[in-house]
């Protein structure tokens, strides 16, 4: 008997949830505390009414990573506010932060100073017409070796991020923007190399990012992947697709 989407969704998010519970009562790094990370269901490449569904299941967090189709599901999906929180975790062009601010609760990929100007212009534009919260921001680092360690590098060709070097400029330059809050960091483990000694480095660079702005000690880190790794190192916020969703479909 095939089972229909709604029951491979179920089947997959109680899969998906058991391994975060078991990973939240395994033994953790030293000095980890966080509870209960929240699941960022990632829906990118997939329909809106998969977003439905999901929040029919239980589900008030999702990630996406491109403009376009983002924006198009939110429109569509307008009924569900304000129980349903938008995720932007891709690279984001300037000229497309106007659009993001209009629908995302959090975006997990700053990585430059112009993007966090061009995010702040709009969402300030926003505060003139409609009650808002200031959009939640996540600092992108690249934990790539590869990456020049130069300030404010933003965009190389791998995962995305900023070198780390760049982290505390950046922060600073958040901090003077009044339609930003500044969360945390975010980072992807770098392909092919232990996510424990990624997330290791990334849990290092938030107590530092903490030792200046107390408040920004959210850490976005795990994938379907290596989620349990994160959640070892503290992450708050997990951003699971395939895992629940079942493979992308394969398109650009
Ligand atoms: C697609 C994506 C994810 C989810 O990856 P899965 O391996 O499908 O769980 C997480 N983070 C980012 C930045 C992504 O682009």
């Amino acid at each position: 008997m095939t089972r229909t989407r709604e029951q491979v969704l179920a089947a997959n998010l109680d899969a998906v949830r058991a391994r975060i519970a078991a990973a939240t009562a395994a033994p953790r790094a030293p000095g980890v505390t966080v509870q209960k990370p929240t699941l960022v269901v990632v829906t990118k490449f997939h329909p809106a009414q998969d977003v439905r569904t999901l929040h029919a299941l239980g589900v008030r967090d999702v990630g996406e990573n491109r403009c376009q189709e983002a924006a198009a599901k939110s429109a569509e999906l307008t009924d569900l506010d304000p129980a349903l929180n938008w995720h932007f975790i891709g690279q984001l062009q300037t000229n497309k932060a106007k659009s993001v601010a209009a629908y995302a609760h959090a975006v997990h990929s700053l990585d430059r100073p112009a993007l966090a100007a061009a995010l702040n212009r709009a969402v300030v534009a926003d505060f003139e017409l409609r009650d808002r919260e200031p959009l939640g921001v996540f600092l992108q680092i690249s934990l790539d070796d590869a990456t020049p360690l130069t300030a404010g590098a933003g965009g190389h060709a791998g995962r995305g991020g900023m070198a780390p070097a760049g982290m505390l400029e950046l922060a600073e330059c958040v901090e003077a923007l009044p339609g930003l809050r500044l969360r945390g960091l975010m980072a992807v483990a770098p392909r092919g190399a232990d996510p424990d000694a990624a997330f290791e480095r990334l849990a290092e660079l938030s107590a530092i990012l903490q030792d200046s702005y107390p408040h920004a000690g959210q850490i976005s880190a795990g994938m379907s992947g290596d989620l349990e790794a994160a959640v070892r190192w503290g992450a708050t916020h997990l951003r699971v697709g395939s895992d629940v969703l079942g493979p992308r479909p394969a398109v650009g």
